[in-house]
């Protein structure tokens, strides 16, 4: 299958620490990977670079069959090439219901104006239905979304990412703070979404990260430790060494 993103040579220091240090990687179109390591190995910050929210001193970040640069593209246009990002903390509008939320999510990818005020077409509200189907609200429609468990916030707010049907799709520790029924639920989001676009999962849980079934890339000091099926990740002595062992 052909590469979809390709990292290659990326380095970024924060005064005088390196962060990201020769970073090369890559994924494929309709790829699920988790990326695993310790803390301040650098995990967020190849999100924060992909996104184009940081920008790297030295190194490539190609993009598509076309093969565009990502770097000199500002987070906006980088979104709207068709990579979605969902951060830590769920951010959706707690005052409005969850329809709305995913009306605005649909709406913000043609004009981002008037959102507010935007009432989905026919075939905007059957994308609505079959999104919120996709994450598991298809009942909690009419819910304000601020009444929603944290689990179903972070679903919404999935939904409302898928609803921009992104190309590549971000997810930093989606499972932090869920229970293990909701855990596996979210694994389900994920693994369905990866039928049809790259999904990169960032996650400390290795129950979590198992269940995803996909390969994993292990960061460590800003650069790629071992890389390849869990078990394989998980028997190698520098991993054991870095993290797990820890
Ligand atoms: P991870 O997500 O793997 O825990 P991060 O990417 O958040 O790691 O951080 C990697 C390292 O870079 C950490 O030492 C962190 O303190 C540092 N870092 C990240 N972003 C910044 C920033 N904007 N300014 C200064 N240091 C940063
Ligand atoms: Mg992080």
């Amino acid at each position: 299958m052909s590469t979809l993103l390709e990292v290659s040579g990326v380095s970024v220091s924060f005064d005088g620490f390196k962060a990201i240090n020769n970073l090369s990687f890559q994924i494929a179109e309709a790829e699920m990977r988790a990326i695993i390591g310790p803390n301040g190995a650098g995990k967020t910050t190849f999100m924060d670079i992909v996104t184009g929210k940081t920008k790297p001193d030295e190194g490539v970040v190609i993009w598509g069959e076309k093969s565009i640069s990502l770097l000199k593209m500002s987070e906006s246009q980088i979104a709207r090439a068709g990579i979605g990002r969902k951060f830590q903390r769920p951010t959706v509008f707690e005052e409005q219901s969850v329809y709305d939320n995913l009306a605005m999510a649909l709406k913000d990818k043609r004009s981002p104006w008037d959102v507010l005020f935007f009432r989905p077409d026919k075939q905007g509200a059957e994308k609505i239905e079959a999104i919120a189907a996709q994450v598991g609200l298809s009942d909690q429609l009419h819910r304000l979304s601020g009444e929603l468990s944290h689990g179903q916030k972070q679903w919404l707010e999935i939904g409302m990412l898928l609803s921009q049907d992104p190309r590549l799709l971000l997810v930093d520790e989606p499972a932090a703070g869920m229970s293990p029924a909701e855990r596996d639920h979210t694994t389900e989001i994920l693994r369905e979404a990866a039928k049809t676009r790259a999904v990169v999962v960032v996650e400390h849980d290795m129950d979590f990260v198992r269940k995803l079934g996909c390969k994993v890339t292990v960061l460590h000091e800003g650069s790629v430790l071992a890389e390849g099926s869990l078990d394989h990740v998980t028997s190698n002595q520098d991993v054991i060494d870095v993290y797990l062992g820890r």
